[in-house]
């Protein structure tokens, strides 16, 4: 097949609604990058540095530091000081991604507020015995006896708090993100004479592999470093959240307190049925019964899985439920009827939390799609992961005109799939490359013939253009015999689960005098 005619130019409410997308994505960068703990949401962890800082380690991503104040008999020093930078960090990351925030006091509470008038300790001064601690995030290559050693930790000691640290946690699965609690203070007198160097000694390190563990590496009296670590119990429950969708499903599930994570698996399952930049309208609803993990003082710490959800598309209801096939044991989403709700083709091949909100557009019939438009154009920040939507082999990854970065999918002898004005392709994506449904092949951009970033999106039946959001594909299969009664059964429980489930947003509800499902 040629390529003799490009994509039409992007039309203005594409522009208009990007505000609102940006804000969105960048929401979702921040929390994404703190649940996963890969570098990726680094950049948006705000810089802040107060205290001195040994190492000067100007421009890294020393997320905290503050200056110890006081700190109750039970734990040392260095420990209490180290916990509470970490149980901050914790806070802030669950009051990103959760919601309420913590009702009960945590460790970090321990630590009184700092007047900030009060200027943090300075290391020339020498009657200062305040310990000092910073909290310092792993990048891309760090290893943390680097890190230790950047932060002018002497290399004996750096040497024995790996040793001790050696039993509770493998080093060598350090990840980007990870962050440690540095805590440095001076010794009695008596101690510095006899180590020498008077400036101030490492008193602990503290980290927080999981959710679960804390772990801290602490400064004996007598030298010497030993390891310890605190493991919570996470207790996991089912909680269910309902919503009328008045912008996108994101910000709608966000608002009625479902957690990210829940969100992201909520679109993704909706998204080989749903366009979620076209078929979300105002007044459209959404149910959804979801587990999540709570520590011992009731605040919710981690995203669990969905495990029913049900969208109201402009009143046609479109219930998923979750289920482990008996004998393939593979976990999927099947309708209420059995059927797998997976398609051949997805119809959002792209991150749905990023789109820009999608009812909106039908308010502009002026300005609506153009007859000789050959695809689907879908509105998301530069950077947006596209994905196949549907397993294949790569046909073409290059340059195509107008198309700009382009690539093209071969799926069966019937049905190919494109899409258009990339930024950059996958990392070794080339022709003849095979690709999964839902693997990321490319990222949104704005090349070639196209006046603002968006995924121009095509399919193609026997080389023949077609409506990507309506043309008939094959479905999922249908469960059959006794994984369909295993099946029913299964989805019985959850009907009754989710009518013995109370609301976590129904004060909310209440107040607004929403309608219940
Ligand atoms: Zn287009």
């Amino acid at each position: 097949m040629t390529l003799r005619s490009g994509p039409h130019d992007q039309q203005p409410w594409l522009l208009a609604s990007f505000a609102m997308s940006a804000l969105v994505m960048t929401a979702f960068a921040a929390v994404g990058g703190a649940m996963s703990g890969t570098g990726q949401g680094q950049s948006s962890v705000p810089l802040m540095t107060a205290g001195w800082n040994p190492s000067n380690r100007a421009g890294r991503a020393s997320i905290e530091t503050k200056p110890y104040v006081a700190a109750t008999a039970a734990y040392p020093a260095g420990a209490m000081a180290a916990f509470a930078a970490l149980d901050d960090a914790a806070a802030q990351a669950a009051v990103m991604r959760e919601d309420p925030p913590p009702a009960t006091p945590t460790l970090g509470a321990f630590v009184p507020q700092v007047d900030p008038k009060v200027t943090p300790a300075d290391p020339s001064d020498a009657e200062s015995a305040e310990p000092d601690t910073q909290t310092v995030a792993i990048e891309r290559g760090d290893t943390l006896s680097g890190l230790l050693s950047e932060a002018g930790v002497q290399s004996s000691d750096v040497q024995a708090v790996l040793a001790a640290l050696k039993p509770l946690y493998d080093i060598a699965s350090i990840k980007a993100g990870q962050n440690f609690t540095l805590t440095f203070g001076r010794l009695p007198n008596a101690q510095e004479a006899a180590s020498g160097p008077s400036g101030p000694v490492l008193l602990s390190v503290a980290l927080k592999p999981s959710i679960e563990r804390d772990i801290i590496v602490e400064r004996s009296d007598g030298g010497g470093y030993k390891a310890s670590e605190i493991v919570k119990t996470l207790t996991e429950r089912t909680d269910r959240a309902y919503g009328v969708i008045n912008g996108s499903l994101y910000q709608a599930a966000l608002a009625a307190g479902v957690p990210e994570g829940a969100i992201a698996e909520l679109i993704r399952i909706y998204s080989y049925d749903v366009d979620f930049q076209r078929d979300i309208q105002a007044g459209d609803r959404f149910d959804v019964l979801f587990t999540r993990y709570y520590d011992d003082q009731g605040t919710p710490v981690k995203s669990g899985t969905v495990l029913h959800a049900t969208l109201t598309l402009q009143g046609e209801r479109k219930p998923l439920y979750r289920f482990t096939h008996p004998d393939e044991q593979t976990v999927d989403y099947y309708n209420a009827h059995g059927m797998n709700g997976k398609r051949m083709l997805m119809k959002t091949p792209i991150d749905g939390a990023r789109l820009s909100s999608g009812f909106g557009m039908r308010r502009h019939p002026i300005l609506g799609f153009n007859k000789m438009h050959k695809g689907t154009d879908f509105a998301a920040p530069t950077g947006t992961p596209i994905m196949a939507s549907g397993n294949g082999v790569v046909e073409v990854a290059g340059w195509a005109g107008g198309y700009g970065r382009y690539v093209r999918v071969k799926h069966d002898g019937q049905y190919k799939t494109a899409y258009a004005h990339m930024s950059r392709f996958a990392r070794g994506l080339k022709a003849g490359t095979r690709v999964r449904q839902g693997q990321v092949i490319g990222y949104v951009g704005t090349s070639g013939r196209s006046t603002g970033p968006h995924l121009h999106y095509e399919v193609l039946a026997n080389n023949r253009h077609v409506d990507s959001q309506s043309v008939k594909l094959p479905t999922g299969t249908l469960l059959a015999g006794a994984s369909m009664a295993a099946f029913k059964a299964e989805k019985a429980r959850l009907d009754d689960v989710l009518k013995a489930t109370p609301l976590v947003n129904a004060v909310a509800q209440r107040q607004t005098n929403t309608a219940q499902p």
